[in-house]
């Protein structure tokens, strides 16, 4: 057997140019005032790219641009069967691209590269080709009136739609705003994180490459706090495609009251239950699927089951199944060898702030179970943190209530399903939620009494473009993904026609 290790991946990262200018209106531009954000490889601490950092002025010239696009129908009153070409294309496009989109989320954010091939661009190139077939889906309706009148009620396009995205799937998050955003015909000013905006970049040339009109689809990187700002502030966007914290995602709602009451969706954190009750008959098999649905991208997602609510009798067993699974299937490594399962999060900064989650859970009393240190490889600039469990958790303890955005797991013990529901909504967000059970009444019972916006039965995170995407309470209110997406990116028209 060849034992020489891949080195594709890594040949590829060496020979990648990115671009790193805004585009604004067509054009690849610096910022202004000619800043830049530095771009570090948190699985080494190298130096990737220095990208331009967009300011509130070119924000405003962003939104400018896209605003007279849209009125001038460029785009937004392209025969749709052109609108769907262009899309079309682009899916097109970034299926191509795939290997250089893969490889710029994995070294800029280190997702393991195996997990980009298989999820983020797969499900990138999906949403676009699911939101272009479905242009000529979406269609007004007239209703029946009692009076002498034809009634008809139009859906329309918004206007412009300012894109703010984070850093944990740079390239499918963003894809998941501006594909409903432009099939609906929008013009949109996109937002990336300020660790990722690489495939963002890669992404507007794309558009363009696809044919699309100049200053549709605009890039503006840059600091939350400014450029993000000055997005959910500007009086020319009529609708903030926000995913993100939910600190942040309140904001959003702040914004848009001291200035044009945009809308706002918003895709926010989470603190996921997953429910094991004690009939299930392969534990072994469901520890193994509960850890996946944990470490997965290093637990950097939103929907990470990170509280794990296991019936009394069964848990101490359940803990020894899912250590085993956990410390066989997840070690972190180089992010760019296609058998890594697990790498390193996002900056430092972030690795600081998990290390204190786990600090506190120890602190306050629960049982490690496995994990917690960071992995020492080249410890001073890369940002590994361990696969982490905790047993027999109160869930009133900070690390069952707060979203912590890692690979930190919670295992809570229940005594039975009715328990087992009052403590998974016991919780700020309702995000998403895991059921694993024999019985099918107890199965869609819990489903049904669940305070979230996604459940899975004996399975977690799988789903296809159908699946409307989004939480209930501090998870937000957005719907990403389904038509409904593509829906909430146009409004209504009421037209009445007098017929006498
Ligand atoms: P974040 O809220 O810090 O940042 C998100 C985006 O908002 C970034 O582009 C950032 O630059 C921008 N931003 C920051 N401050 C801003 C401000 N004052 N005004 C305007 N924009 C600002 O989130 P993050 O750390 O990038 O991402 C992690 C969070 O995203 C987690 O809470 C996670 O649960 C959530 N998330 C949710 C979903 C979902 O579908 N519900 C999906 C992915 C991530």
């Amino acid at each position: 057997m060849d034992t020489t290790p891949d080195r594709r991946w890594h040949r590829i990262a060496e020979a990648l140019r990115p671009e790193t200018r805004l585009l604004i209106d067509g054009q690849f531009r610096a910022a202004a005032d000619g800043e830049t954000l530095a771009s570090i490889n948190p699985a080494t601490g190298a130096l990737i790219a220095n990208v331009a950092c967009g300011n509130a002025a070119d924000v405003e010239t962003a939104c400018d641009v896209a605003a007279k696009r849209f009125r001038q129908g460029v785009w937004s009153r392209l025969a749709l069967r052109q609108r769907i070409d262009v899309m079309t294309r682009f899916s097109e496009l970034i299926a191509e691209n795939r290997d250089i989109l893969a490889v710029l989320d994995t070294m800029e954010m280190g997702k393991p590269i195996a997990e980009m091939c298989a999820i983020d661009v797969p499900g990138a190139v999906l949403t676009m080709r699911f939101m272009a077939e479905s242009i000529d889906k979406i269609a007004g309706s007239a209703p029946v009136t009692n009076t002498d009148a034809l009634h008809y009620i139009l859906r329309q396009p918004l206007g412009v739609v300012g894109c703010i995205t984070p850093w944990n799937y740079p390239l499918m998050m963003a894809v998941w705003k501006i594909a409903p955003a432009l099939a609906a015909g929008n013009s949109v000013v996109l937002k990336p994180a300020e660790d990722t905006s690489l495939s963002a970049l890669l992404l507007g040339r794309l558009f363009l490459e696809a044919g699309g009109p100049d200053g549709v689809f605009n890039v503006v990187p840059g600091r939350g706090a400014i450029a993000g700002q000055a997005l959910a502030r500007s009086m020319q966007v009529d609708k903030i495609a926000f995913t993100g914290s939910t600190a942040i995602g309140r904001q959003m709602y702040r914004y848009a009251a001291d200035t044009n009451l945009k809308a706002v969706s918003a895709e926010l954190g989470g603190k996921s239950p997953q429910i094991v009750l004690a009939d299930v008959e392969d534990l072994s098999s469901v520890a193994e699927k509960i850890a996946d649905g944990l470490f997965g991208n290093q637990g950097e997602v939103c929907s990470a089951g990170s509280r794990i609510l296991v019936d009394r009798s069964i848990h101490d067993e359940f803990c020894e199944l899912i250590a085993g699974h956990t410390s066989r299937k997840y070690r972190p490594g180089d992010p760019l060898d296609l058998t890594t399962t697990m790498g390193p999060l996002v900056n430092k900064v972030h690795q600081g702030r998990v290390l204190d989650y786990i600090d506190g859970a120890q602190q306050d009393g629960a049982t490690p179970v496995i994990g917690g240190r960071v992995v020492d490889r080249t410890a001073d600039v890369a940002c590994f943190v361990e696969p982490t469990l905790f047993a027999d958790v109160d869930n009133r303890m900070k690390v069952a209530q707060e979203e912590i955005f890692g690979p930190v797991g919670a295992i809570i013990p229940h005594d039975g399903a009715e328990d087992a529901v009052r403590i998974a909504n016991d919780s700020p967000y309702g995000l998403a939620a895991g059921i694993w059970t024999s019985s099918l009444g107890s199965a869609h019972r819990i489903a049904r009494d669940l305070e979230c916006g996604m459940v899975w039965i004996n399975g977690y995170m799988n789903g296809d473009m159908s699946q409307p995407w989004g939480g209930w309470k501090l998870s937000g209110h957005g719907r990403d993904k389904c038509l409904q997406a593509l829906l909430d990116n146009t409004q209504s028209k009421s037209v009445w026609v007098t017929l006498e």
